[in-house]
């Protein structure tokens, strides 16, 4: 694969806005460049366009160099980017499993990209060759999510793998949940494979959805890229000190992980209990879909009683199914009193 050939021209040929925190990065006494009011310190001053102090505690975390790293406004800002690098509009595609997370479709449609779905098979599993065959000479992105959203199992990583080793474009991982999952992150097969993007996120294991903060890891020639169409001050100093903070506390992190992977043990033995609940499937997340008798009513029973929970009814092979979303025991309990006490 070719970088440079794969992004569109008017990327490959831009010249990035040079913002003053880029030109001069070392320690000064007397800012005068930024046109910064020198009052209301430390808001007053423009945040590190490249945020090095918080890609530095994420390299140490997840043993990804620093180089490898990219950081955006939630996982969208890195999703919307690819689109962007590397998809011209009505011209080329991507292809991606179905079902999956909504946003590559939407992005792919914002963009005015074609969006090509294969769907899974029963066990929520594809195979790369189906996949590939789906692509074309148009097609830029493979969009994989692992474990997947809205089904929760992990895919199969001998798939993965056959896919970036024979698609000669962008494959991106989505890994938003990952540290629930049982499977290891490609994270550490970066080196392996130049056409690799994995998404990660502060917004489900960590806690932190409200600082929208995501993570992509690639390649340094991708990791460039993005940063050269990023906006300047993609990531704002609040966010940037809130996930310092939330990563010197990995520990805490590591116990919310446990007592949730309890939780959901939990969660599956006692709704396996309750007739209503035809099926539960595998799950390697924070969530659980399940298959009920009638989802649309199992959802307005929940939600009349202050219970919300995700009605994936419409989505592709998940008909009469809601993605639950382990939550604190108290809320389980909550959540299993009410389904019991539910009938039709
Ligand atoms: C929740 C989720 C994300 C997180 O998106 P952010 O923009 O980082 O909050 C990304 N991918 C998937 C599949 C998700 O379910």
């Amino acid at each position: 694969m070719n970088l440079q050939e794969l992004l569109r021209a008017n990327i490959r040929n831009l010249e990035p806005y040079s913002c003053a925190r880029d030109e001069f990065k070392g320690e000064a006494s007397v800012y005068l460049d930024a046109n910064e009011n020198p009052y209301n310190a430390p808001y007053n001053r423009y945040p590190d366009p490249l945020q090095w102090e918080v890609k530095k505690r994420i390299s140490t975390q997840k043993g990804v160099h620093i180089e490898n790293i990219f950081l955006g406004n939630g996982s969208d800002e890195p999703i919307d980017l690819l689109y962007r690098a590397f998809c011209e509009p009505r011209i080329d595609n991507v292809v991606a499993i179905d079902p999956t997370y909504g946003m590559y479709k939407v992005c792919a449609s914002i963009n005015d990209v074609e969006y090509r779905q294969v769907l899974l098979n029963d066990e929520y599993q594809f195979a790369a060759d189906e996949l590939l065959q789906a692509t074309d000479e148009h097609t830029k992105l493979i969009w994989l999510c692992s474990p997947n959203n809205p089904t929760g199992n992990s895919l199969n990583p001998d798939e993965i793998k056959k896919t970036l080793d024979n698609f000669n474009g962008i494959v991106v991982v989505d890994e938003a949940y990952i540290d629930f999952s049982s499977q290891q992150s490609f994270a550490s097969r970066l080196s392996h494979y130049p056409n690799l993007v994995i998404l990660q996120t502060f917004s489900k294991a960590w806690g932190s959805a409200a600082i929208r903060l995501g993570m992509a890891f690639a390649s340094p020639e991708i990791v460039q890229v993005l940063n050269k169409i990023k906006y300047p001050y993609n990531i704002n100093i609040l966010t940037q000190q809130q996930a310092l903070d939330v990563l010197d506390n990995a520990e805490r992190t590591k116990q919310w992980v446990e007592t949730l992977l309890k939780e959901r043990a939990n969660l599956i033995e006692e709704l396996k209990k309750i007739p209503l609940v035809q099926h539960i499937y595998p799950t390697d997340a924070n969530f659980i879909l399940i298959k009920v008798s009638d989802a649309n009513s199992v959802y307005h029973y929940l939600t009349d009683k202050g219970i919300i929970v995700r009605n994936r009814t419409k989505v592709s092979l998940c008909l009469n199914s809601l993605r639950v979303t382990v939550g604190t025991p108290e809320e389980n309990k909550i959540l299993l009193e009410e389904l019991k006490k539910y009938n039709n």
